[in-house]
């Protein structure tokens, strides 16, 4: 059963405001840690991250769908915005952003951004991936965003999800004050990322297109949600 609360230190932490969370022990699904192995914590984290690549699916779709792909997360946001919790994210690290994720705190949001989209190029700086106007919406809204300096039209998140993740989010700063309440600067360099993930300037409250060239998630709509209580 869903319950107000988050796993966190091995002790049921309370969710700020109204989300509900599936634990790990009522689900059943064993934490895999995917490409990076299961490490230790290396120090509390100073970054959480968000995601948004998982599909479209429930709880168990994120999970099954990270496991195929050799990813794992902290936590996951389905369409509903009933949050999931699969590993204690001050125990544990999970392998969502490559280099920082002994650092970071990853959150899976079940949105495509590109639902049925194509993609253009051959080269990772060059991938451009398009609403084809032939996309399950759902009742989300198509957005228009900032990617890298460009404004582009991705898929909205769901009020829910949006309500889920600033729980979860301001949840997460309170148990780990470590985390800097900001946004990392955008990337701005086509092709590349600059910065490097554990240096002081890129630590906070981050997505996934703040690191790599190769990922375009989330869709920036998710802000709103908790930017409030963030620094400029
Ligand atoms: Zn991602």
């Amino acid at each position: 059963m869903p319950v107000p609360f988050i796993l966190v230190r091995g002790q049921n932490v309370p969710l700020v405001g109204d989300a509900l969370c599936v634990l790990p022990s009522e689900s059943g699904l064993e934490f895999i840690p995917g490409r990076d192995k299961c490490k230790a914590r290396d120090g509390l984290p100073t970054l959480i991250t968000l995601h948004d690549t998982a599909g479209e699916g429930s709880g168990k779709a994120i999970y099954t769908n990270g496991k195929r792909r050799g990813v794992s997360y902290h936590f996951a946001a389905d369409r509903a915005g009933l949050l999931h919790q699969y590993c204690d994210p001050a125990a544990v690290t999970a392998y969502h952003i490559g280099h920082g994720n002994s650092r970071s705190v990853g959150i899976e949001i079940a949105n495509a951004v590109f639902p049925a989209g194509i993609k253009i190029g051959f080269f990772a700086y060059a991938k451009r991936l398009v609403l084809t106007g032939r996309e399950k919406l759902y009742g989300r809204e198509v957005i228009e965003d900032d990617y890298r300096g460009k404004k582009r039209r991705v898929l909205g998140h769901f009020p829910a999800q949006e309500v889920a993740v600033r729980s979860l989010v301001l949840t997460l700063l309170r148990e780990f004050p470590t985390v800097p309440k900001r946004i990392p600067p955008p990337s701005l360099m086509p092709g590349r990322v600059t910065g490097v993930r554990l240096d002081p300037e890129w630590q906070g409250v981050a997505g996934h297109l703040n690191f790599t060239d190769a990922h375009v998630d989330p869709a920036g709509d998710i802000y709103e949600a908790f930017k409030d209580v963030l620094s400029p």
